[in-house]
């Protein structure tokens, strides 16, 4: 819901997405054409940035800096609770965390129209390089014209109970996706989408105790977002990033140079011309734990 009605929305120009009005919801974004998976759909400079937990005269004072345009498109985004003060409501209502757990947050003027869906067919991710600063939307999987571009506001694997319990507390609207309505008739497939997290946290433990159980959870959950998940590009290049040193520690070297390829080619998918800096996660790893006589041909996938 926007804030003022006697204003229109600014054309956005793209070939890639429109922004329409939506009865009941406010705005929301569209396809304009296919869009193939990896897309960057925009890429936005925030409007505004402030530290997390400001209180509201401090995001006063930032505000009262930015030039009037600026002004004029943060005061038109929607603001979810308006009998909070005006711009700490927009800020709560539209603000991105700048990466993950950054202690910075964004307000963006299209980005900020996407709406939220658990069965999300976009990310956004905070690009920091080369003086640069922006928060791109991409594509998760492969999207039809016409389709709404969403985007996940919370951590996505919980319960159906947890994720409405957060989307309550800051956005005060109840989830209707299609996820959601499966996992109100089917607890097991609502559990199942929540073990995901616990597989996570599980192949991501291996400080002491590594074990086949971690490539088992591994598999597992590469599975589930292949039936369940539409194949989601972040999630698959997550997970393969997130099993690389298990594999090593286990000596599964042909599993470790499989599993790094797959990484390699995701991260470039999303990361374009900020690549490099994802692909040296990739290479020390490989170059530090796998035996030189076990990489032979690897390099070329390194540049
Ligand atoms: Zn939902």
């Amino acid at each position: 819901m926007h804030n003022s009605t006697d204003r229109v929305i600014d054309d956005p120009q793209s070939d890639l997405f429109v922004i329409k009005s939506i009865p009941g919801k406010g705005y929301g974004m569209f396809a304009k054409r296919d869009l193939q998976c990896g897309t960057i759909i925009v890429c936005e400079k925030p409007l505004m940035k402030y530290p997390n937990g400001s209180p509201p005269w401090l995001l006063e004072a930032i505000y009262d800096k930015l030039d009037s345009e600026t002004q004029r498109r943060i005061r038109f985004l929607s603001a979810s609770k308006p009998w909070k003060h005006p711009l700490d409501s927009i800020c709560e209502t539209n603000s991105i965390p700048l990466a993950h757990g950054s202690e910075e947050k964004g307000v963006f003027y299209y980005i900020s129209m996407v709406n939220h869906s658990c069965e999300s067919n976009t990310f956004w991710i905070w690009f920091d390089y080369n003086n640069k600063q922006e928060m791109k939307l991409i594509a998760d999987r492969r999207i039809k014209a016409g389709e709404e571009l969403v985007c996940s506001y919370i951590e996505r694997f919980q319960t159906r109970q947890r994720r409405h319990e957060f989307l309550q507390y800051t956005w005060l609207f109840k989830c209707q996706c299609y996820v959601c309505e499966q996992h109100e008739k089917d607890k097991e497939l609502d559990e199942l989408y929540a073990s995901l997290s616990k597989n996570y946290d599980y192949i991501m433990d291996f400080d002491s105790k590594v074990s086949e159980e971690h490539i088992k959870r591994f598999l597992k959950s590469v599975k589930f977002v292949q039936e369940h998940y539409h194949n989601s590009l972040i999630q698959m290049f997550l997970l393969h990033l997130c099993i690389l040193l298990p594999c090593c520690m286990l000596k599964k070297w042909e599993d470790a140079l499989k599993y790094a390829k797959k990484a390699i080619f995701l991260g470039r998918m999303i990361y374009d011309d900020d690549y490099e800096r994802y692909l040296i996660t990739v290479k020390d790893i490989i170059m530090a734990k796998v035996p030189m006589k076990h990489r032979i041909g690897f390099d070329k996938y390194l540049v």
